[in-house]
């Protein structure tokens, strides 16, 4: 594409841009209330499924694009993609600062690499990095963009809602971290230490909600939704504390380099426990025999209350005193008393005579 018709386009897709994005001001978006925070559900996007070819022009940006396409259509083609096809129509990659605002960004965290504008659909880069770090900053940002819907005041990017005329804000580090963790599962296809705790969280909730159920929720940008969805298990003020304690603690974390344990525990045990109710649910409604029962509050439940997550691939033996168990992936074995109270009890019987 030459200069001129490159520029024709990208006024072309400003506009339109205008238009899709600010259409429905009066539109009226179904609500949820907790503990006085309201989280909207998510209205369809309209987009046709296209070959992003049009799309593309980034220059030396275009082949990570069209990767980070193939990728997308060949893993999550159960999923609505609309708000991709419909973002890739008016998005701007910029790797230069332009603003005061961004540029602060850059001197404050030397470690973000790069971070998307949902507002004005950009992707700003901060640092330049190697080719294959580039890569995998540029695809986390993709997936930002692929979940990003803006009605109005409301802003949602995947899990994360932002409502600007409140300044409220729920979900961000929920978002970043099941973001990342698609990321390294279908995209980069390696483990990197990028919010690692924050996907472990969204790792451990996936499991309650199941993957494809989780992905579609996603890609929806569907936060009411996935409160609907756990609210079968517990209340939903109990999920609203969870959210935020999530983005807490994340946010002690991630911003000020505060590593608050006790938060982690916390948060760890919220989830355990709602996974436990699912399990009793399902055990009830037979999905599950006594057995899987066992088998997965023991692995899912118990384990990630002591802080292990442990991934599918895992073998669990039984003993007499303790299963031994193994995770084929991470290649690491370890035990797990059956009766652990009673045998600290017993222990402290012994060491007070
Ligand atoms: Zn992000």
């Amino acid at each position: 594409m030459d200069q001129t018709s490159n520029l024709a386009k990208k006024l072309q897709n400003k506009f339109l841009q205008k238009i899709l994005d600010n259409i429905p001001e009066n539109l009226k978006l179904e609500q949820k209330e907790i503990i006085g925070t309201i989280i909207y559900k998510s209205p369809d996007v309209e987009a046709e499924k296209y070959n992003i070819s049009r799309c593309l022009f980034f220059d030396k940006y275009n082949d990570i694009i069209i990767e980070f396409t193939t990728k997308l259509e060949e893993n999550f083609s159960h999923c609505n993609l609309s708000s991709f096809y419909h973002n890739m129509e008016t998005v701007e990659i910029k790797d230069k600062v332009e603003d005061l605002t961004t540029l602060i960004k850059k001197i404050l965290f030397q470690d973000v690499y790069a971070f998307y504008k949902i507002e004005k659909n950009i992707i700003q880069i901060l640092q330049k990095k190697s080719q294959k770090k580039l890569y995998a900053i540029l695809f986390h940002e993709l997936l930002h963009l692929s979940t990003r819907k803006k009605i109005g005041n409301i802003q949602y990017s995947g899990f994360y809602q932002y409502n600007k005329k409140t300044n409220s804000k729920i979900g961000k580090y929920l978002n970043e971290g099941y973001t990342e963790d698609l990321n390294q599962k279908y995209f980069i296809k390696n483990d990197r230490n990028t919010y690692k705790q924050a996907k472990n969280f969204a790792r451990a909730i996936e499991r309650i909600v199941g993957v494809k159920k989780m992905q579609e929720l996603y890609f929806d940008s569907d936060l009411y939704g996935l409160i609907e969805e756990l609210e079968k298990y517990c209340r939903k003020e109990a999920i609203f504390n969870l959210i935020n304690k999530i983005d807490y603690y994340c946010e002690q974390y991630y911003m000020h380099g505060y590593n608050n344990n006790k938060i982690y525990e916390e948060i760890l045990s919220m989830i355990a426990n709602i996974h436990r109710n699912k399990l009793l649910i399902d055990l009830s409604e037979k999905k599950i025999d006594e057995e899987e029962y066992k088998k997965k509050k023991l692995l899912y439940c118990d384990d990630l209350e002591n802080g292990r997550l442990n991934s599918d691939n895992i073998e669990v033996e039984e003993y007499q005193e303790y299963y031994l168990i193994t995770d084929k992936e991470a290649h690491e074995s370890h035990f797990y008393m059956k009766n652990p109270l009673e045998y600290k009890t017993n222990d402290l019987k012994i060491s007070k005579k």
